[in-house]
């Protein structure tokens, strides 16, 4: 039965609704009242839309403050394409498996896609008590409709009280269908996970007013606490092959011939920086004073096999393109070396990179804040100092 209520007695038939409605669920019948199908996922968009308050979705409030106590256990979405898995969602799966360990619960991975078995075992090794796989042609590339959906439904059959995305372009997109669709609340880009002893709410930290302050953020109301975290926030596990699990084969819930979208090809873009992985990261700010400035930087970068970061302030003023930079509305990266020239060391910059295991700081003024999160700090002109540091390297690694 759809959840959605209509009041016939209100409703003008202004058919704002049906217009309204992602999912096609509405239409108007031959009084020309507005009518709701089965195909209604309770999303709650049209709601806001009708100019008369004729809409309600009275069930799923009610079920799901009645029902919360139903929902067990963390799961994370594992994220893969063409058959390869993303670190993100290991990380994922290695943060999720602490919080099932504090919460004395199970971890689940859902893994969609098509021939992808192997990565359901993955997930295991990564630390997963079960995998939900779905194996199926209409997922082999991510769509949001087929993926949404069946999230959803497993989500409505299994009940799970946290779940966990990685923050990648196509889990952000993911993350809110989902939330949308199930009526639940959504943490974006969290920064930290953890667990309320007193309450078992998962607690989900994030950067809030431009990065001014870290909110933690709950969702006590309803569920799942459903929240998406960025790349590189969270540590790696490391696999563990002899660890056992189950596998529990799920079915599509959408035909091919149910989904709007197709696609036609992947155009993977030439060049494309991957800070995310980098080892060593040398980047520059304001301090490089233009673009020609950077290219001390990708001289150093170079001769330490390391890609070249940014901060937004060079990114803004047109030095170096969007994909280098660095920061709460850039990359967050977590290399081993982390080289900032010229880089003032502002919160939101310190929250792309402050998790570097080295964090060395090349800053003519002594008073910048980056040398608060450096290990090692020259004070000095950039201009001098890079060089010298690529010429010294260039002996020592005879190149
Ligand atoms: P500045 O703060 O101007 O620092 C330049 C530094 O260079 C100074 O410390 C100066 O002493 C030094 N310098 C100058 N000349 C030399 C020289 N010859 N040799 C050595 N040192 C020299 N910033 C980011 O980086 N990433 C983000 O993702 C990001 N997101 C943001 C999101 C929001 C909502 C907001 C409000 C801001 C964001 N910012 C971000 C901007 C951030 O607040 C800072 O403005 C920015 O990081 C400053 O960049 P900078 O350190 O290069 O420049
Ligand atoms: Fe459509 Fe969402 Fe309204 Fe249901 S609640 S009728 S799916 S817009
Ligand atoms: Fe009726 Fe409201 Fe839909 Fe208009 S928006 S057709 S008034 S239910």
């Amino acid at each position: 039965m759809a959840l959605l209520e209509i009041n016939r007695k209100e409703c003008i038939g202004c058919g704002a609704c049906v217009t309204a409605c992602p999912f096609g669920a509405l239409s108007l019948d031959s009084e020309n009242i507005a009518v709701v199908s089965e195909a209604c996922t309770a999303c709650g968009a049209c709601i806001s839309e009708c100019p008369v308050e004729a809409l309600s979705l009275p069930q799923v409030k009610k079920a799901e403050v009645e029902d919360i106590s139903a929902y067990r256990g963390v799961w994370v979405w594992v994220e893969q394409f063409r058959g390869e898995a993303g670190s993100i969602s290991w990380e994922m799966a290695g943060q999720g498996r602490k919080l099932a360990d504090q919460l004395g619960t199970t971890l689940t991975a859902c893994v969609l896609g098509h021939n992808v078995e192997h990565i359901a075992h993955e997930a295991i090794a990564y630390g997963a008590d079960r995998v939900f796989l779905v194996d199926d042609p209409t997922l082999a590339v991510y769509r949001t409709d087929p993926y949404a959906r069946c999230l959803v439904e497993l989500v409505r059959k299994y009940k799970p009280e946290i779940f966990l995305l990685g923050a990648s372009s196509r889990g952000r997109d993911l993350a809110g269908a989902v939330a949308t669709q199930l009526y639940t609340g959504l943490t974006a880009d969290c920064t930290g996970l953890d667990i309320e002893p007193e309450t078992n709410l998962l607690l989900q930290t994030r950067p809030a007013f431009g990065g001014n302050i870290m909110a933690t953020i709950k969702c006590p109301n309803h569920r799942p606490q459903m929240a998406t975290v960025r790349h590189r926030v969270f540590e790696m596990p490391v696999p563990d092959p002899t660890r056992q699990g189950q596998i529990v084969r799920e079915k599509a819930v959408m035909g091919e011939e149910d989904i709007a979208s197709k696609v036609v090809d992947f155009i993977v873009q030439e060049g494309e920086v991957n800070l995310a992985d980098a080892k060593i990261i040398v980047s520059g700010g304001r301090g490089v004073k233009g673009p020609e400035g950077f290219e001390p930087i990708r001289e150093l970068a170079e001769v330490l096999g390391g890609a070249v970061g940014a901060s937004r302030a060079a990114v803004d003023a047109g030095w170096i393109p969007y994909a280098h930079q660095v920061g709460q509305t850039g990359r967050t990266v977590r290399p081993d070396l982390y080289i900032a020239c010229g880089i003032s060391g502002a919160i939101q910059h310190q929250a792309g990179m402050k998790t570097s295991k080295v964090i060395v700081a090349i800053n003519k003024d002594p008073e910048a804040p980056i040398f608060q999160i450096a290990h090692y700090g020259i004070v000095g002109d950039l201009f001098k100092v890079v060089p010298a540091l690529t010429e010294a390297f260039r002996k020592r690694l005879n190149k």
